[in-house]
């Protein structure tokens, strides 16, 4: 369990000394002392509590949000250098198994920023640590050969909008891995899927796509489909607009930021787009298929997010267990969801891959049709959004969503005046737009 740290008196030694030429100048040294102090005890009580309510959450939807929740307050833990350093004391003090549980959030172009001055140390112990855990299992003379699995590309039907498990025949399934790509997991990924000989559809967001541009483009060398996920992964976007928490134009540049910067980092993309958490409002679902994109749900969760924690044998065996079981409700068919940014789906993948092989699955890739892989030939949803920016003189930072900023519990708090440089209406004229206080119907409770 994680233990609330206090602040380090050696470390406030240290400031002293180093910022205090001498006695005149000591009662400034104090009052920032003090102000460091307070900050550190701020930092330290939102993570503490962002970080105890993850551990207990009851649902994946509750998870789900915890975990983001946390990643946003890593991302943005304060203004100032002192709360960058706070944090970064905060996560030194994690044990080895605490700190891989975050590993995804550390790695994460979110916490580039903010994690600055420790990030390479703190990823450095996340790796010994994997790789003592896989060097252990390894000497259990467990075999990590991947089996073939049947495997079939098909064209989506394009007069369908939203897609999850129908058009499946049973026991025919669809891979798809959101939230990355991340340097360190997505490559093993799509080296074990090559190896079963199947492919599979991503789901990037923009602030990881703009960390890992070779690894998105790996992704399409390699036949796998890339959709967009949003730029930042706001979360509950459905329910926070019609909460008027967010505003509209806030959704609008996390969904068309994100798709435009996939695509700018890889050099295309697929007209495919999933809402973080599937969550969405029947405006911002119209206003997906208004911009050409396939909304994907998903029928069989894996809930490879959820066993982040005990022994490394341990959660692959859950992992498995959670996704059988969810293979079955969804009757043996549909689109799986993976999250290729978590070590422990890497390490899990072998075992799902061979549980499809053996029991006699096929894989499905559904894919666009007329799909053109020429640098240039973009799709109208990119290429409307890139001749309207080059006309205005604008660039892709200026369409970009507000990082979510904190309050004091660490819950992620919008500008409801956001507006960024464009007027997405001016840019996309299809799309009809949500005004404050209409609530349309959300769909947030089918994770
Ligand atoms: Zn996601």
């Amino acid at each position: 369990m994680f233990a609330k740290t206090t602040f380090p008196a050696l470390f406030l030694i240290n400031f002293f000394l180093a910022s205090s030429p001498g006695a005149a100048f000591a009662n400034v040294s104090e009052q920032r002392n003090g102000q460091f102090n307070q900050e550190y005890q701020r930092v330290s009580n939102v993570f503490t509590g962002l970080f105890a309510k993850l551990e207990k959450s009851k649902s994946g939807d509750e998870w789900d949000e915890n975990y983001h929740q946390l990643q946003h307050f890593i991302g943005n833990p304060g203004a100032g250098k002192d709360s960058k350093v706070a944090l970064c004391n905060q996560l030194k003090s994690l044990s080895p198994s605490e700190l891989e549980y975050l590993g995804s959030i550390v790695d994460s172009g979110m916490a580039k920023d903010s994690l600055n001055s420790c990030r390479s140390e703190l990823l450095g112990k996340i790796e010994y640590l994997g790789n003592q855990n896989r060097m252990a299992f390894a000497m259990e003379g467990e075999s990590a050969s991947i089996r073939p699995i049947r495997f079939e590309e098909r064209l989506i039907d394009e007069h369908r909008e939203v897609f999850s498990n129908q058009g499946f025949a049973e026991k025919e399934v669809m891979l798809t891995f959101d939230d990355g790509p991340r340097s360190k997991t997505t490559p093993i990924i799509l080296d074990d899927l090559a190896k079963a000989g199947v492919k599979a559809a991503f789901f990037n967001t923009g602030a990881s796509v703009v960390e890992n541009k070779n690894v998105a483009k790996r992704i399409l060398s390699e036949g796998h489909i890339l959709g967009s996920h949003t730029y930042y992964h706001t979360l509950m976007m459905g329910r926070e607009v019609n909460r008027d928490k967010m505003a509209y134009d806030q959704f609008l540049a996390e969904m068309i930021s994100g798709h435009l910067t996939v695509s700018a980092a890889a050099g295309y993309i697929d007209p495919f787009f999933r809402f973080p958490n599937g969550c969405s409002n029947q405006n911002m679902a119209r206003n997906v298929a208004e911009l050409g994109l396939k909304n994907f749900r998903w029928s069989v969760d894996s809930q490879d997010w959820q066993f982040s924690r005990g022994t490394y044998d341990y959660r692959r065996t859950q992992i498995l267990k959670t996704f059988v079981e969810a293979l079955k409700t969804s009757h043996n068919r549909g689109i799986v969801l993976m999250h290729d940014i978590h070590q422990q789906t890497v390490d899990v993948l072998p075992l799902i891959l061979n549980y499809l092989s053996d029991n006699g699955f096929k894989v499905v890739l559904l894919k666009p049709a007329n799909r053109v892989l020429v640098p240039g030939q973009n799709l109208p949803v990119v290429s409307q959004g890139q001749s309207y920016l080059k006309e205005k003189g604008l660039s892709l930072a200026d369409i970009l969503p507000e990082k979510p900023k904190n309050n004091e519990k660490g819950e992620p708090v919008y500008d409801l005046r956001f507006k960024t440089r464009v007027d997405f209406l001016d840019m996309y004229p299809q799309l009809t737009y949500q005004q404050q206080g209409y609530a349309a119907k959300a769909t947030c409770d089918d994770h």
